[in-house]
């Protein structure tokens, strides 16, 4: 008894020497301990913005609540942080999926919850898992009116319209959120004769936005097409607002290629405008959203007619039957390396691209088994000004829409005109030395664009990474990217003389020509990326898919970036939103019959 007494007495001093505290918050990892002490942790990662900043709650030892404190994250894309939010309060793990489309959010947000974790002092082995997460449960088959494939702006126009003819619709989206390529736009929409037009006193016309795409596209366009989308742009776009309620800014852009501003800007200037809008009639409509949800194959009847598509939800293969129609809304294929290089061999993996992974090019893959037609697949449209490291558009640069930036190269001589069309600047882009150009605008245009607020984490990430600075004068911001600061200053001043005789000598400059003014002056390097897929599949005025002999494809329809000939060789900017707004209601209204 004496023995175990003091051997009790032994270890009550250790404890006593050790302090039980100590053990819970150790200052290494090598004092890590299993067990997870309740409260609230803080921890930090980097998302596609900039910080993103989590408070982690263990309660009873497990993973209660996460509450995103701060993050720059482009809306929508915001949404994948909730998704694995939920999905590790499930499992208790930190280690769940990231969600696909959003994967540097993802990656910000899993490293900001690690670090909030780590200062548990506990060890990753200490959150006991509970499981897999529960995917909602699903029929094996499904029977609507009208299923239609690809949640982007097509597609939700399409099935919003569809349902407004009395068809009951069934909506598929492979990726975990809605959205696509029109999630990530600047939103813009060309539509003559707009509101903000009329308030400025622009002359417009249909006619003259027909003629526009038609020289953009080289005329290889089908104008019959042309025909349907310039007169019905103007239309779609007053839905948007009137019936969607999507809100647009006051300004307009004025985007190469156009022979007037007419381009609407929304709220925001994003695609979230048009897609949380679209996405709350379709709520408010009750029709389904059915994510995570890949089409695979077109089904048809005896007669060739389509009758609905089959499709993979994780590893069950399910069956949509049509009653009436299916309609192709999945987008293009600029994040399909293969299919690109299939098409265009120029296309090739030293090209990066603006597109979401989603745009790979399955409506036209699904369509073409069954014999429809493609058109103008080799048209690949790359974008002039994109982020050097990873091919994202940069909005910073609309400054250059707004006719307020040169483009120059490294000897410090501008190239090209600075609103010409994408695939001219592009063009001239890839010839300059090392294959990029800089931006160059002042202090006054930076102002009076809001951009650098608009865009705010765009532009904090490019001035971090050093892809865009701000110097006080010409010269160091010239020295920065190594610039020849002389040719600059000459090039720049020379620029000033032409904005003062009204008439750009060198390179015909549309628009109205704003000298530069005082500094502080900004430079942003930038390259060309994959932009826009002109071809896809052939479609005639009523949006029918058209088979090889040029029949029409009973039972099937098609929307927006899937479909081909209406851009022709090049698309031009805030052509795209206005095509998959029109084309998206009239596929809707017709497979709806
Ligand atoms: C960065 C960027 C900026 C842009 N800015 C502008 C702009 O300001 N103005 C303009 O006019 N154009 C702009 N564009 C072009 C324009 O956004 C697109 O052409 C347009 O949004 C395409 O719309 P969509 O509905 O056809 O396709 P998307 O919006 O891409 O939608 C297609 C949807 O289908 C889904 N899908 C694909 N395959 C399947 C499948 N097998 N099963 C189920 N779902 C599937 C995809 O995941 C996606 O959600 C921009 C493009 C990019 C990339």
């Amino acid at each position: 008894m004496k023995r175990i007494l003091s051997v009790l007495l032994v270890l009550i001093l250790i404890l006593g020497m050790t302090g039980c505290g100590q053990a819970q918050t150790p200052e290494s990892t090598d004092e890590q301990t299993s067990e997870v002490k309740d409260g609230t942790y803080e921890g930090t990662g980097v998302g596609r913005g900039g910080n993103i900043v989590v408070e982690l709650t263990i309660s009873n030892g497990k993973i209660s609540d996460i509450n995103v404190k701060e993050h720059h994250e482009t809306s929508g894309l915001s949404d994948a942080m909730d998704i694995m939010k939920s999905d590790m309060i499930a499992t208790n793990s930190i280690d769940v999926d990231s969600v696909s489309g959003a994967t540097i959010t993802s990656a910000g947000f899993r490293t900001a919850v690690k670090d909030a974790f780590a200062k548990t002092g506990a060890d990753s082995s200490a959150l006991v898992s509970t499981g897999t997460v529960e995917r909602e449960k699903r029929e094996s088959e499904y029977t609507a009116d009208v299923i239609v494939v690809g949640a982007g702006g097509a597609g939700l126009s399409a099935a919003i319209t569809a349902a407004d003819n009395g068809a009951d619709v069934i909506v598929l989206e492979k990726m975990p959120m809605p959205g696509g390529n029109t999630l990530i736009s600047g939103g813009e929409y060309a539509a003559p004769g707009n509101w903000i037009q009329v308030k400025e006193g622009i002359e417009d016309s249909t006619e003259q936005f027909y003629n526009d795409i038609l020289a953009g596209g080289d005329y290889e366009n089908d104008p019959s097409l042309v025909r349907i989308l310039a007169e019905n742009a103007l239309d779609g776009a007053n839905w948007l607002k009137d019936y969607i309620g999507m809100e647009f800014e006051d300004n307009m852009l004025f985007f190469g290629g156009h022979s007037v501003e007419r381009s609407l800007v929304p709220k925001n200037a994003s695609g979230y405008e048009m897609i949380s809008k679209l996405t709350a009639k379709l709520n408010e409509k009750n029709i389904p959203l059915h994510k995570n949800t890949a089409a695979t194959e077109l089904i048809q009847n005896q007669d060739g007619k389509v009758t609905g598509v089959k499709a993979q939800y994780g590893d069950q293969t399910i069956t949509y039957n049509a009653n009436k129609a299916v309609i192709m809304a999945t987008g293009g294929f600029g994040a399909n390396l293969d299919m690109r290089v299939k098409y265009n061999k120029d296309m090739d993996d030293s090209i990066l691209s603006t597109n979401t992974v989603g745009s790979t090019g399955d409506g036209i893959t699904m369509a073409e088994k069954i014999g429809a037609q493609l058109v103008d697949m080799g048209f690949i449209q790359t974008y002039p000004t994109c982020d050097t490291q990873s091919g994202s558009l940069l909005y910073v640069g609309d400054v250059r829409m707004e006719g307020r930036s040169i483009l120059v190269n490294k000897e410090g001589h501008r190239f090209v005109e600075e609103l010409e069309r994408r695939d001219v600047i592009s063009n001239a882009v890839i010839e300059q030395t090392g294959g990029v150009s800089y931006m160059f605008w002042d202090e006054s245009a930076m102002k009076d664009s809001g951009l650098a607020v608009t865009h705010e984490a765009e532009y904090n990430g490019l001035i971090l990474r050093k892809q865009l600075v701000k110097a006080d004068t010409i010269g160091e911001a010239a020295d920065f990217f190594d610039i020849d600061a002389a040719e600059l200053k000459k090039t720049v001043e020379k620029y000033n003389q032409y904005a003062k005789d009204g008439k750009d000598l060198e390179f015909n400059k549309r628009g109205e020509l704003v000298p530069f003014g005082e500094g502080p002056y900004y430079i942003m390097v930038s390259k060309p990326s994959v932009h826009h897929t002109m071809g896809g599949l052939k479609i005639n005025t009523d949006a029918n898919v058209m088979g090889t002999n040029g029949e029409v494809i009973d039972g099937l329809f098609a929307a927006g970036e899937v479909t081909g000939d209406i851009h022709g060789t090049n698309r031009l900017g805030s052509d795209a939103i206005a095509d998959i707004t029109v084309f998206g209601r009239i596929a809707g209204q017709n497979a709806s019959k």
